[in-house]
């Protein structure tokens, strides 16, 4: 993100655009945005182009000084678009779009290109868009700045994009899909602007009714979550993150690090930036006619009014498959008025069948009771053709038992020529239309979502007391190991940050582990204690129910199977552990995993040793409050085992929600821990306890 981001009126409704590289040669990018400029834009456009006295009829300047523009758009060959750019720097032109490809995406030479680029901007303070984009369109100035082939209708979207081919797709399909344009970007290499500048430019333009984006990465996690959470206030954000590879994967050597990944990050940021995330580029749009309305349901309660039986089953079954929908139940007044406003043979209950040979004042009626239902918080409006139809005075009349009842609806015009007049007039009036009912459901369930996100209050998570700087010293001991490990030997951190653990200790002879196995009772655990060593039970590192008499025997036994497993393996002792009742309690996992853009994410899950089989888990963005925390627990598919399943007593889910508030602090404390398991952390009906910890430590953030 950049400091200059601010506002981006420069770049979205300037009075004058310098076309910097502007031609007349077939076929390139600079006679192509020349072109599309002098087309229906407001403002005026001025070539520059130190070789011709005009272009495409318009007369020519010589350099971006003499064009006097508030925009510059730049299409000159790569090796000249520094200077360039230092050039509007130099004539205070703070707003620039670079056409120009050739930087960072095209290896060393371009990289380097591109950080001089940067470089340049930053030090004139330029809001930059690209290099390697496809340019930015804007109505109502009826701006476009791109070399694509079209614009798109104007309207309240409002668009990024990280692929420049998707920006061409969807303003072609536009018209078709009923979608209209406030502002487009094509986002490019994103040396300057990026998505979180434009959310936060979107959330504050009243011309934009909704933000959509598709994005292949996200630079600042935690700046975009700032930005979105302001955004969703008014506005709705829906993007779809495409490139769902987890590179990060491989290298991790923790349950968390491996299950983490790059998609869990963004889940787990986007669901806390409140952005509502679609599957794919249909799903995306499809969101975005929907939340283009601007009423969000008033309840999840989902009328359907259909002309034909089918497709009313099929909408019925999609609403029952949405995750936040359900079909409405009316009431005896909404049912008795159906039947006395509808023909005898017609369905009065919902889904509403106003029977094939339908007019529109029948869909007039049954949609005036059904919206005014107390349970109805949106509707499905169905369509097939017929002959009994006006499809424009259809159209209209749909559109306006929305807008009086203020209750938004959907339609599914199950068709297609014959319908047109009907698409038309719904498009015209701000109304969805769909082929298919999943999708017209789909949209009202990104209504509904959004209804959530708009509510949501995000309180700061409570303050933790903890022993930081007991924490600072365990931490710094990885200094003298050959890794940067630390297991069970670090268990004091989670002491000092008030996670329960069982009584024990680490000791390296097997007198002191008798010693220490008295002090704590008949039976005791036993662990091998070594940074070699990460699964310790799959080496048979891990002693359960060890009376007091066998415990040095064990101790030697332990010792010798870390050597037979690796000679050379660092042994640092044994650790000597009180028995946790596992008969009673639910072995969970809490880990941290910190993400090159998100930072440190907390996970909470089902525990134990087949953790990564199961993955039955879930991320946050850390530090989490008792709230979020709780929401976890319930998150899990496991939820009902903590809550006693099967005639169990259930754990007791305080003390969960609590370990998991700290361990989150813990690792928004320290960003030295890269990494981080407690597994299993035991959860009972009597409380919590972490017997088990492992965590990777990056040495040169000891001391931030
Ligand atoms: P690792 O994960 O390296 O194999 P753990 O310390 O997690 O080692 O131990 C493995 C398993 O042994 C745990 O998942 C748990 O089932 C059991 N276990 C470990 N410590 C205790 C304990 N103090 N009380 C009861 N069971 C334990
Ligand atoms: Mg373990």
């Amino acid at each position: 993100m950049s400091d200059a981001a601010g506002s981006l009126a420069g770049l979205f409704d300037p009075d004058r655009v310098a076309v910097v590289g502007a031609t007349e040669r077939e076929g390139s990018v600079g006679r192509a945005v020349t072109a599309n400029l002098l087309d229906g834009f407001d403002g005026s456009v001025v070539p520059v182009n130190p070789n011709r006295d005009a272009v495409l009829g318009e007369q020519c300047v010589a350099s971006v000084a003499d064009a006097d523009p508030d925009l510059a758009v730049v299409a000159v060959p790569p090796e000249h678009v520094v200077d360039v750019v230092r050039e509007c720097g130099e004539a205070a032109v703070r707003d620039v779009v670079v056409l120009t490809a050739g930087f960072g995406e095209t290896g060393a030479e371009g990289a380097g290109r591109e950080r001089r680029l940067r470089e340049a901007a930053a030090e004139h303070d330029l809001r930059l868009v690209g290099p390697n984009s496809l340019g930015v369109m804007s109505s109502p100035p009826g701006l476009n700045a791109t070399f694509g082939p079209d614009a798109p209708p104007a309207g309240g979207v409002s668009f990024m994009s990280q692929s420049g081919a998707f920006v061409t797709a969807v303003v072609d399909w536009a018209a078709e899909a009923g979608l209209g344009f406030k502002n487009v970007v094509s986002l490019g290499n994103k040396a300057v602007l990026d998505e979180t500048d434009l959310v936060r430019s979107w959330g504050d333009d009243p011309g934009t009714d909704v933000v959509v984006g598709y994005l292949e990465s996200i630079d600042d996690g935690r700046g975009f979550v700032d930005a979105a959470r302001e955004a969703t206030d008014d506005t709705p954000v829906a993007v779809v993150k495409s490139g769902r590879t987890d590179a990060g994967a491989q290298a991790a050597s923790s349950h968390t690090g491996a299950i983490a990944g790059s998609d869990r990050a963004y889940e787990a940021g986007l669901d806390a930036a409140g952005v509502l995330r679609a599957d794919s580029v249909q799903e995306l749009f499809d969101a975005a006619r929907a939340l283009s309305g601007g009423v969000v349901p008033a309840s999840d309660g989902v009328a359907v009014v259909t002309n034909a039986g089918g497709p009313g089953v099929m909408a019925t079954d999609a609403v029952g498959d949405a995750e936040r929908l359900r079909l409405a139940s009316f009431a005896d007044g909404t049912v008795e008025r159906l039947a006395a406003d509808l023909p005898a043979e017609a369905n009065v209950y919902n889904p509403v069948d106003v029977i094939g040979d339908a007019g529109v004042d029948r869909y007039r009626d049954a949609l005036d009771a059904a919206l005014a239902d107390p349970d109805v918080g949106s509707a499905v409006v169905i369509t097939a053709p017929t002959a009994t139809l006006d499809f424009a005075e259809l159209g209209d009349a749909v559109a306006d038992a929305a807008e009086e009842h203020g209750v938004p609806l959907a339609a599914c015009l199950m068709g297609g020529g014959r319908l047109t007049a009907a698409r038309d007039a719904l498009r015209e009036r701000g109304v969805p239309s769909y082929f298919d009912p999943a999708r017209a459901a789909g949209g009202l369930g990104s209504l509904m979502e959004y209804g959530e996100v708009r509510g949501r209050s995000y309180p700061e998570p409570e303050p933790v007391d903890a022993d930081r700087d007991r924490v600072r010293e365990v931490l710094a001991s990885v200094e003298e190991r050959p890794d940067n490990r630390l297991g069970v030997e670090a268990m004091g951190i989670l002491d000092a940050y008030g996670v329960p653990t069982p009584e024990g200790a680490v000791v390296d002879d097997p007198t002191e582990a008798e010693r220490v196995a008295e002090g704590i009772g008949e039976a005791v655990v036993m662990k091998i204690v070594s940074p070699d060593i990460l699964h310790k039970s799959d080496i048979g590192g891990v002693k359960v129910g060890v009376p007091v008499a066998e415990v040095a025997d064990a101790y030697e036994d332990l010792v010798a199977r870390a050597r037979s497993y690796q000679p050379d393996a660092t042994v640092l002792g044994v650790q000597v552990q009180e028995t946790v009742d596992l008969d009673a309690g639910v072995e969970t996992i809490v880990g941290s995993h910190r993400d090159p853009q998100f930072g440190p994410l907390i996970m909470f899950g089902l525990g134990g040793v087949f953790v990564e089989v199961m993955e039955d888990t879930t991320f946050r963005l850390a530090p989490v409050g008792s709230a979020e925390a709780e929401d976890m627990t319930a998150d899990i598919d496991a939820a009902p085992l903590l809550r006693g399943a099967r005639g169990r007593d259930p754990v007791d889910l305080d003390a969960v929600v609590d370990a998991v508030r700290r361990v989150s602090r813990l690792v928004a404390d320290f960003p030295s821990v890269v990494e981080l398991d407690v597994n299993p952390l035991v959860a009972t009906p009597d409380g919590v306890r972490a017997v088990d910890l492992r965590l990777t430590v990056d040495p040169e953030e000891l001391d931030s």
